[in-house]
């Protein structure tokens, strides 16, 4: 299969793979979505295969507006509209009861479905050009850390999906913030672009899943399936660092040897001049972090690195979801150091 490449003014002819049971990555503020037609059963089946994803890996809707929450779920709380009121189109899905119509494909047989309005202006020229709610996942293989540029779709994706959209840069650079609203009190699944402070501004109460902080053991039952799987990863094993910035640096310094690379806050650049060093941008400013950590990940799957060290921010605001995506890409792997840099 050709892959062809949209522009973002291509909206309409891009939407038509869409409507046709094609399948079409595209642009949003997060990262690059894997879109097929939601209502589309065998169009949802080829995300999965395209992908290598397990079955029982739910995916998100995404939809224009929030007046679509109606057509798919069967009870909205007035909690959704709140949130929907404050961060749409935005990085924020929320989980709802599906409505009948919503196939199991989309949701892995669960009851309830996650419903995303996505800010970028070209995802939303696409999904009203398409007019059907867009299943999406992020659109990297299975397991690989996601695509925040086109170039990162093609690498994963060229030859198996009928079209990308080039939008450019993802703004955010993580997936979605997930919440859900059907339990009481609210309940984060996933860290994003909105913040768990920002959620209790709007909620009162919100519990975070024990799964952000650490590995499901093996019995456990998760409450998203995509919680259950390996994530993010590049080949090389992670291993992450935890602690003041200055410590953790000296502590990799220590340690680096022969084959290694590191994921590092550009301040300490330097420290680590002669190996593969992926800067993710200042030690303060985990939104820069965002943007750049699955970049970083990525560029060491071309490279014969053995091992990868990664500085990691303080899990405060946006910080929650980039150590939440550097821990997964370790397996959890963490070595959190004092002050003087000892483990
Ligand atoms: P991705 O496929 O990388 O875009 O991520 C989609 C995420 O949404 C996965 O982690 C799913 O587990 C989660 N998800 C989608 N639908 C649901 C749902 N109904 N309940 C819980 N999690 C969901
Ligand atoms: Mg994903």
């Amino acid at each position: 299969m050709n892959t062809r490449i949209f522009r973002p003014q291509e909206a309409e002819e891009a939407a038509a793979v869409l409507r046709n049971g094609g399948l079409l990555a595209f642009p949003t503020e997060t990262v690059y979505g894997l879109g097929a037609d939601g209502l589309n059963e065998g169009a949802v089946r080829r995300i999965f295969a395209a992908k290598g994803r397990p079955q029982d890996n739910p995916l998100i809707l995404h939809i224009p507006d929030a007046g679509a929450l109606p057509q798919y779920c069967a009870h909205i709380p007035a909690a959704a509209y709140a949130l929907a009121r404050r961060f749409w189109p935005g990085p924020l899905t929320m989980i709802l009861p599906r409505r009948p119509l919503v196939p199991d494909v989309v949701t892995a047989g669960l009851d309830t479905v996650g419903m995303r309005c996505p800010g970028h202006p070209a995802a939303l020229a696409l999904l009203r050009y398409a007019g059907v709610p867009v299943a999406a996942p992020s659109a990297n293989t299975s397991g690989r850390p996601s695509p925040t540029a086109a170039a990162h779709v093609l690498e994963d994706m060229d030859g198996r999906i009928e079209g990308i959209m080039d939008g450019g840069a993802c703004a955010v650079g993580v997936e979605s913030t997930i919440v859900d609203l059907t339990v009481s009190p609210p309940r984060l699944l996933r860290p994003g672009g909105v913040t768990l402070e920002e959620l209790r501004e709007t909620l009162g109460e919100v519990e975070a899943d024990p799964a952000v902080f650490r590995l499901m053991g093996e019995g456990e039952q998760p409450r998203a399936p995509g919680m259950k799987y390996r994530h993010y990863a590049p080949r090389a094993p992670v291993t992450v660092l935890r602690g003041a910035p200055a410590a953790a640096a000296r502590y990799i310094r220590r340690h680096l040897a022969a084959g290694d690379g590191v994921i590092c806050f550009n301040e300490f650049v330097p420290l680590f001049e002669g190996w593969p060093t992926e800067p993710i941008g200042p030690a303060g400013d985990p939104a820069e972090q965002a943007r750049r950590v699955f970049d970083a990940l990525r560029y060491f799957d071309g490279t014969e690195t053995a091992r990868i060290w990664a500085m990691c921010p303080d899990p405060d605001g946006i910080g929650l979801a980039v150590s939440n995506r550097l821990n997964k890409a370790a397996g959890f792997h963490v070595i959190t150091v004092d002050g003087e840099g000892e483990a």
